[in-house]
C-alpha cells in the first residue's frame, strides 16, 4: 500500500519523496492504528491523513476548528483534483445539499467538519449511512484543558469517536507539551498505535535579533529590499500597531492594520487581501495568524518584544511554510523588558513564577551570543545538535574589518550617470549585471559601457551597496521618483576622491538581511525574478478568475522552479516541484506560454536537471580566487576561516564559487574538515547522486535528517569537486 501512497505522492501532488515522518505516519494509518502526530507548522501534517483518505474506500473525516482553514484546504485539495467537500455554517444551503449527496455517494473522499457540526442531528444521520474508514482531528491539543487553546467542543469528539468504530483515529497538533500528548490520547482513546514527533527546528527561517534603535527606520531599512513579498509585523498593543501602520503606509508600502479594535467585517476584509496577495503587509496585534495558512510568508518581524518564547514561535513558524528561505527579526529594547515585567508582577503565586521563568527563557534567547537554535531547541525539549546553523545573526556574523568598497561605487555611480540619474537601484543593478530585461533592451541600456562590468556582485549586493551609498550620504533618492541622484559627496568618489568603506554583509547592516546565509538552494539563489514576476502575474490572473487564493493554484517554490529550469514541454514542467497531474491539465499549457514566450524574448534554453559547470572568463582577482588558490595549495578550511575571519559557511560559499567558474579544488581538505564517518560520506554521495546535489533539502530528507546542514554544505561540495575532477 505505501507503493501506492509513494505514486499518488508524485503522482497527485507532484512531490518526489516523503519527508521523514510521513511515511511511518502513513504506513500506520493505513494499517488502521491510531496515530498522534506531532509536526512543526509546515511539516508536512496534511498529507499524512490526505493520502490515506484516497486510498482508503470508506470517507475520511477532518475535524478542524477553524471554518477559514477548511474552505482553504478543501480549495486546495480540489486543485489536486481530489473531491473532498466541508459542511458547515458558512455554505449556502443549495451547497450543502449538493456537498450531503457527494458524501452520501461516496464521491467525496474528504468531508471536513466543526466538532459543533458532528453534534448535529442531520450530520449524525448522513454519517450513518456511510463508510467511515479515518477520523482525523486537526489541532488535535484543542481537546486537552493543558493545552493553550483548549475547546470545549472537542471534547465531544470522544464519544463521537465510538461512533466509527471501525475508522483509525489520526490526531494533529503542532504544540503539544507531554501532558498535553498523553490526554489527546487518552480522551480519544487511542488503542495500539504510535505518537510521531518530528523535530521543531525550522530551519528555513533566519533568526536575527537586533537592539531596538529607530524601530520604523529599522523596518524600512528591512523592507527595502523586499518589495512585493509578503509579511507580518507584530505589535504590542494597537497604538503601537495604528501608528506602524501609519509610517508604512507614508512612505508608500502596501499595507494593513489588524487588531481587536477594528470590526470583525474590515479585519476579515485585510486578511482575505493578505491571503490572495492584494497587500503585501499586516501590521498586527497578537491576534492576527490563527487561521491562516498562507504558504508563501517571507517575513516576521517583531517589533515589540513577544510575551515568552512559545508564543514567539508560534509568530514567527507563520512565515515560510512553503520550506523557502524567510526572515525573523526582533527588535529587543531593554524598555520592553521592563514593560513586560511590569505585566508580569501584577501577577500572584504560580502564575507569576511560572511567567518569570518564561521570560527568563525569552531573554536567554534573545541576549545569547551562540548559535539561537540552542537555547530554542532547547525550550521544545530537544538538543540542537550542530554549533552552527548558518541561519541566524549569530552564526553568521562575520569579525570582517570594513572592506574597501570603492571601485564598486564607482561602477555603480558611474552607471546612474549613464542612465542621467533617472533610475533606482534594481535598474541600475540589473544593467550591472547584464540583464536582458525588457526595460533594459528598449532602452539601449545593453549599449551602455557599465553594462555587464558588475557580474562579481549579486543583485542583492548591489542593492546593499546602493542602500550604504544613499546612508552614507554618496547618493539621494528622488523624493518624487524614487530615483537615485549623486550628491557632491558621491561626484567626488567618481573623481577617485573620495574612498567608500564598509561592509556588506547581512550582519553589520544585519536589519536588511537580504545576502543568502545559507547555500542550500542554487534555485533559490539563482532563479530568474523577472521570469518569476511574469509567472506570478499569470498565477494571480488564475487566481482570481476562480475566487482563490494564488497559492492554491502554485506555491512560490514551484514558480521559483520554473524561473530556473525554464520548462518549455510538459515532460520537464511535470518535473518540477508541486506538479502533479490534475494541474498539469489544468494550468501547463498557462504557465508553459508563459515560459516559452519569455524564452523566446531572451533566447533562453531549457535548464537540464543536473550541475553545469560554467566556464566564466576570469574576473580580476577577487575574494574567492585568492581563497581557492591558497586552499588547493594545502590551507585547510579552518586555517582560511581564521585567516579571513568569517565562518565556516562563507568559505565554502568561496569554493563552491571558485569551483563554479570551472577550478579544480582538491577533496581531501573537505574530508579532513567533516566530522562525518566514511559510511557517512558515501551515504551522502549516494544520496546526492540520486536526488541531485543542488539543493540540500531532498539530501536532508533523504537521509532522514541524519547529517545535518553544516555537513551537507561541505558534502556537496565535495560532490561537485569530485565532479570536477573527473
Ligand atoms: P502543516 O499542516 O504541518 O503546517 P502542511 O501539510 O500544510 O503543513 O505542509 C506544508 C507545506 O509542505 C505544504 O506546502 C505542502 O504542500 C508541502 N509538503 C508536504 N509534504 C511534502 C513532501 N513530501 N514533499 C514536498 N512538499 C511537501
Ligand atoms: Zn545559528
Amino acid at each position: 500500500m505505501i507503493q501506492q501512497a509513494k505514486t499518488i505522492l508524485r503522482d497527485t501532488f507532484g512531490f518526489d519523496q516523503f519527508r521523514p515522518l510521513q511515511e511511518k505516519v502513513i504506513t500506520d494509518v493505513l494499517n488502521k492504528k491510531d496515530t498522534l502526530v506531532i509536526m512543526p507548522t509546515g511539516g508536512g501534517k496534511s498529507l499524512c491523513y490526505q493520502i490515506p483518505a484516497m486510498i482508503f474506500d470508506g470517507l475520511t473525516i477532518v475535524v478542524s476548528p477553524l471554518i477559514s482553514l477548511m474552505k482553504d484546504q478543501v480549495d486546495q485539495l480540489t486543485q489536486y483534483g481530489i473531491p473532498a467537500v466541508v459542511l458547515n455554517s458558512s455554505i449556502s444551503e443549495d451547497l450543502y445539499q449538493t456537498n450531503v449527496q457527494k458524501v452520501r455517494s461516496g464521491e467525496a473522499k474528504m468531508l471536513y467538519v466543526a466538532p459543533e457540526s458532528l453534534m448535529m442531528d442531520r450530520i449524525r444521520d448522513l454519517l450513518e449511512e456511510v463508510t467511515v474508514d479515518c477520523f482525523t482531528i486537526d489541532e488535535a491539543h484543542c481537546i486537552s484543558e493543558w493545552g493553550h487553546d483548549f475547546r470545549p467542543d472537542y471534547r465531544q469528539l470522544a464519544s463521537i469517536r465510538k461512533q466509527f468504530p471501525e475508522a483509525v483515529c489520526v490526531g494533529l497538533t503542532a504544540t503539544a507539551t507531554p501532558r498535553v500528548r498523553e490526554d489527546i490520547k487518552e480522551i480519544l482513546e487511542f488503542r495500539e498505535g504510535g505518537t510521531y514527533v518530528a523535530s521543531f527546528d525550522r530551519e528555513n527561517l533566519f533568526l536575527n535579533v537586533v537592539d531596538k534603535d529607530g524601530p520604523v527606520d529599522q523596518i524600512l531599512d528591512f523592507l527595502y529590499t523586499r518589495k512585493g513579498q509578503s509579511g507580518i509585523i507584530y505589535c504590542f498593543s494597537r497604538r503601537q500597531t495604528d501608528e506602524v501602520y501609519q509610517d508604512l503606509k507614508d512612505e508608500g508600502h502596501s499595507v494593513r492594520p489588524y487588531h481587536a479594535g477594528l470590526s470583525e467585517h474590515q479585519r476579515e476584509i485585510y486578511q482575505n487581501a493578505f491571503i490572495r496577495d492584494k497587500i503585501d503587509i499586516i501590521v498586527a496585534t497578537v491576534a492576527f495568524g490563527m487561521g491562516i495558512d498562507k504558504p508563501d510568508v517571507r517575513f516576521v518581524i517583531h517589533h515589540d518584544m513577544p510575551q515568552n518564547i512559545e508564543s514567539y514561535y508560534q509568530q514567527i513558524g507563520r512565515a515560510g511554510r512553503d520550506g523557502l528561505r524567510s526572515d525573523c527579526l526582533l527588535l529587543y529594547s531593554h524598555s520592553d523588558r521592563q514593560k513586560i515585567n511590569y505585566f508580569i508582577n501584577q501577577k500572584e503565586g504560580e502564575e507569576k513564577e511560572v511567567a518569570k521563568k518564561h521570560l527568563e527563557d525569552l531573554i536567554d534567547y534573545l541576549t545569547t551570543s551562540e548559535c539561537r537554535r540552542i537555547p530554542l531547541m532547547k525550550y521544545f525539549g530537544e538538543t540542537y545538535h550542530s554549533d552552527e546553523c548558518g541561519m541566524c545573526d549569530n552564526c553568521i556574523s562575520m569579525k570582517d574589518d570594513m572592506e574597501d568598497l570603492t571601485i564598486q561605487a564607482q561602477k555603480f555611480l558611474s552607471c546612474i550617470v549613464r542612465t542621467e540619474e533617472r533610475y533606482g537601484a534594481t535598474h541600475i543593478s540589473d544593467i550591472l549585471r547584464g540583464s536582458k530585461a525588457k526595460k533594459i533592451l528598449e532602452n539601449g541600456h545593453d549599449k551602455l559601457s557599465t553594462y555587464g562590468i558588475g557580474m562579481d556582485f549579486s543583485k542583492d549586493q548591489w542593492i546593499q551597496l546602493s542602500r550604504l551609498l544613499v546612508r552614507r550620504d554618496f547618493l539621494k533618492k528622488d523624493p518624487e521618483y524614487g530615483s537615485l541622484l549623486l550628491t557632491p559627496k558621491g561626484k567626488k568618489v567618481l573623481k577617485d576622491e573620495a574612498r567608500v568603506q564598509g561592509v556588506l554583509d547581512r550582519t553589520q547592516t544585519a536589519i536588511d538581511g537580504s545576502a543568502a546565509a545559507r547555500t542550500s538552494s542554487d534555485v533559490e539563489d539563482k532563479y530568474d525574478e523577472a521570469l518569476f514576476e511574469e509567472l506570478r502575474k499569470k498565477r494571480k490572473e488564475l487566481a482570481e478568475a476562480q475566487d482563490v487564493p494564488p497559492y492554491v493554484i502554485f506555491p512560490d517554490t514551484t514558480l521559483m522552479e520554473m524561473a530556473y529550469f525554464y520548462p518549455q514541454q510538459e515532460e520537464s514542467l511535470n518535473d518540477i516541484y508541486g506538479v502533479g497531474s490534475a494541474k498539469l491539465k489544468k494550468y501547463g499549457d498557462d504557465f508553459l506560454e508563459v515560459v516559452k514566450t519569455y524564452c523566446e524574448e531572451h533566447g533562453i534554453d531549457e535548464r537540464k536537471r543536473e550541475i553545469k559547470k560554467k566556464k566564466k572568463k576570469k574576473s580580476s582577482s577577487k575574494k574567492h580566487e585568492q581563497i581557492g588558490i591558497d586552499y588547493n595549495e594545502g590551507k585547510s578550511l579552518e586555517h582560511l576561516a581564521e585567516e579571513h575571519g568569517v565562518k565556516m559557511p562563507t568559505i565554502l560559499k568561496h569554493l563552491k564559487t571558485y569551483l563554479e567558474e570551472g577550478n579544480d579544488l582538491r577533496q581531501d581538505g573537505i574530508l579532513e574538515a567533516t566530522d562525518l564517518s566514511q559510511r557517512k560520506v558515501d551515504e551522502v554521495m549516494e544520496s546526492m547522486e540520486k536526488v541531485g546535489p543542488e539543493l540540500l533539502k531532498p539530501v536532508y530528507e533523504d537521509l532522514d535528517k541524519s547529517v545535518g546542514y553544516s555537513e551537507l554544505r561541505m558534502m556537496q561540495l565535495y560532490y561537485l569537486a569530485q565532479d570536477g575532477n573527473k
